[in-house]
């Protein structure tokens, strides 16, 4: 999963881009939940938050640091729940 710093400007573009609605406001600035981002795996070739964020505050979570499988695992279960 990827992670949001606290450089992140809130300024909104993010949110909307991730086909895994894993992105929403937090206490002081935008956040990432590890349990639905799945790096964009299963849906784009990049991560899309990564994309378009004007000043680059996305790295990857170090503490989920996950293999191409158990992201896909991760996406398979996000389609069969929804
Ligand atoms: Fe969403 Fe993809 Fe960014 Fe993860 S990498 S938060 S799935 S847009
Ligand atoms: Fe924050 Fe970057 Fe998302 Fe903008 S695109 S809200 S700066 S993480």
């Amino acid at each position: 999963a990827l992670m949001i710093t606290d450089e992140c400007i809130n300024c909104d573009v993010c949110e909307p881009e991730c086909p895994n609605q894993a992105i929403s406001m937090g206490e002081e600035h935008y956040v990432i939940d590890p349990q639905r981002c799945t790096e964009c795996v299963g849906h784009f070739d990049e991560p899309q938050c990564v994309q378009v964020c004007p000043v680059s505050c996305i790295p990857l979570n170090p503490q989920f640091v996950e293999d191409r499988d158990s992201l896909w695992a991760k996406y398979r279960r996000l389609q069969a729940a929804k």
